[in-house]
């Protein structure tokens, strides 16, 4: 992970200072820009591997340049996040749908921005190491990573993104104890506010839209007091 550049946008100085001298530390190479036009330039020039976006700055704010980045393909994969002064709810959900991978509220500690930053680039390495006409075919279960489709006994099942995601990501982890912080931090990643309760929620309807019997399952196994494993022998049957 050291050595990937990451773009800092931040008018103010000192805490683009901040943040670049936090991220140099984790040998990170860090480029700075302190307006969304010097920004939009050195993305196209530079392309990052990330990056640290303040919502309040001068002329193109943010949102803006977070929905510019967005919609171009060449700029659209770019993980970014967010850095806001607002704390409010509407803030951090208007940011995440503009598209930001993460936000952070100011004041916030190097130590977590740094910790965010590679939770972030961490999912997005697992994302990308994956070819995308990937297919994961294995007895009755047949999943596309390229079209998102999942078929099961031959029929088409209909799941959410975060359900498919976290399928991907049993799948490809079979046999292993995976524990609700490991699934959290991989499915989800650095989002925010994510009850670990939300892995068993989302487990539970898998089970029922994959599972013969979700009450018995036989694919996705409950390890009590851990976590969950993918028991991908059981395929074979
Ligand atoms: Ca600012």
């Amino acid at each position: 992970m050291s050595g990937q550049k990451i773009l800092v946008v931040e008018d103010e100085p000192d805490i683009r200072k901040l943040v670049h001298y936090n991220l140099a530390q984790e040998r990170f190479k860090v480029i700075e820009a302190e307006d969304g036009e010097k920004a939009l330039k050195l993305v196209q020039r530079e392309k990052p591997h990330l990056i640290v976006l303040d919502l309040m700055l001068p002329g193109l704010s943010g949102l803006e340049l977070c929905r510019n980045l967005r919609e171009r393909p060449e700029t659209s994969q770019i993980p970014i996040l967010m850095l806001t002064a607002k704390a409010g709810e509407a803030d951090r959900i208007v940011g995440l749908e503009m598209g930001a991978d993460d936000y952070l509220t100011k004041p916030f500690s190097p130590r977590e921005l740094v910790a965010r930053v590679k939770a972030i680039l961490r999912r997005t390495e697992m994302q990308s190491s994956h070819p995308v006409s990937e297919v994961y075919e294995k007895g009755p279960l047949k999943i596309n990573f390229s079209t998102y489709e999942t078929i099961v006994r031959g029929k088409a099942v209909r799941l959410t993104l975060k359900e498919f995601e976290l399928l991907g990501f049993l799948v490809q982890n079979p046999n292993r104890v995976l524990s609700r912080d490991q699934l959290l931090d991989r499915v989800w990643g650095g989002e925010v506010f994510v009850d670990p309760r939300t892995v068993d929620v989302h487990i539970r309807r898998l089970r029922k839209a994959i599972e013969k019997n979700d009450r018995k399952p036989d694919w996705i196994l409950t390890v009590r007091g851990v976590g969950y494993k993918f028991h991908e022998k059981a395929l074979e049957k």
